[in-house]
């Protein structure tokens, strides 16, 4: 079914404040979910929400949970979430770091143990919102991994997004490179596994290491989520896993840390001012006049234009904005069970 965005803000933060969070809590949530599936991740919107509430009630979500300092200093700071809403988390982290870049130049944060950030590539839009770049690496290491590594049949990794957003200009709007260093995000196996839909060929590998497109190998087997890219991809996803578990100190997925923590992302995101580097008119000049002869690429199919990162987003968003939302029946079924287990109703009046 088709539904608004804004009945499903609506219900979304009635099931939050339900659930324990504020007001203020409740609506950041929601409004990330909701963009999430505006945005046509709907992997990252409120299809999360059943696992949000079974992580409330095994203690691995904490509403209304501050971030402790673990340091802070004028360019560099480390926050550990503490298993407090990511969505809340990593956007204070990133006015942090917008501040801070805006005064040194460039600032540098780590978040460790926050639970689920959600789309990445909400944190890169704030920054180039601001006229920043920001570059971000991130790693989950809670809950089985189902990544394999390149040539591996086993799980060992998440999903590790990275998101790279560079600053628009007047004429040309922010680049917004955001993605799972898998060939699919775990989530989108979710939904097709709740549409009961096929995945593209070979993004999975069954329990036995053989190929398929079938999302039942995840849920209902051993069977893991390839990296992209083969080997480049898959060494992306590794240094994502450095970078946020390691250096960040979140911990990494390495099976001496404990797994059963709800959803966890560690993030390393660096944020720079462009104009410390490069006069800013020559920056703009540059960008509109790369994405422009870009764009002159004759398509190779004519239904499909050339597109920049962060384009395909947008034109969702402006398309269900229009016309709605379509969430599946399975995944409706779920968050309604999911509020039920807490005593009210999803779609609420
Ligand atoms: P995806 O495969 O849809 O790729 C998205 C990226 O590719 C975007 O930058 C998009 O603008 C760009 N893109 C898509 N089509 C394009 C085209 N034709 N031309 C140019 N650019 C194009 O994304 P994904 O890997 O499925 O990830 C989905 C979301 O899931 C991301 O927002 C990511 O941050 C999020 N995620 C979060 C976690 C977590 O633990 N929090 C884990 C994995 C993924």
């Amino acid at each position: 079914m088709k539904i608004d965005h804004q009945r499903l803000r609506r219900n979304t933060v009635h099931l939050l404040k339900t659930t324990g969070s504020s007001d203020a809590e409740a609506t950041a949530v929601a409004d990330h979910l909701v963009d999430a599936n505006l945005a046509g991740h709907d992997s990252h919107g409120v299809g999360m929400l059943p696992h949000y509430v079974r992580n409330l009630k095994a203690g691995g979500l904490y509403p209304n949970r501050a971030p402790r300092i673990v340091s802070e200093s004028d360019s560099f700071a480390v926050w550990d979430g503490q298993n407090g809403y990511g969505q809340v988390i990593a956007a204070d982290a990133m006015r942090w770091g917008i501040g801070a870049a805006r005064k040194q130049g460039v600032a540098v944060h780590g978040l460790r143990n926050t639970h689920h950030i959600g789309r990445v590539g909400a944190y890169g839009e704030l920054a180039a919102a601001e006229g920043l770049l920001s570059v971000h690496f991130v790693n989950g290491n809670s809950g089985p991994p189902r990544v394999s590594p390149f040539l591996g049949r086993e799980g060992r990794m998440s999903t590790n997004p990275i998101c790279i957003a560079v600053p628009g200009t007047k004429t040309t709007k922010p680049i917004i490179l955001d993605f799972a260093t898998s060939r699919i995000a775990l989530g989108k196996v979710r939904v097709a596994y709740n549409e009961g839909k096929k995945v593209p060929d070979g993004a999975l590998l069954d329990a036995e290491g053989r190929p398929t497109d079938d999302p039942k190998v995840i849920y209902e087997s051993q069977g893991t989520v390839t990296p992209f890219g083969e080997h480049k991809g898959y060494g992306l996803a590794l240094i994502a896993e450095l970078l946020a578990g390691a250096i960040v100190g979140s911990g990494t997925i390495q099976p001496e840390n404990p797994r059963d923590r709800g959803i966890l992302n560690g993030m390393l995101t660096v944020v720079i001012d462009p104009e410390r580097m490069t006069d800013r008119s020559f920056v703009d000049r540059e960008i509109d006049a790369m994405i422009g002869y870009l764009k002159t690429t004759a398509p190779s199919d004519p239904a499909h234009p050339v597109l920049v990162p962060g384009e395909p987003e947008r034109l969702q968003r402006a398309r269900r904005m229009a016309e709605g939302i379509e969430v599946d029946a399975t995944t409706w079924r779920d968050i309604e069970d999911a509020a039920k287990s807490v005593g009210t109703t999803y779609d609420a009046p």
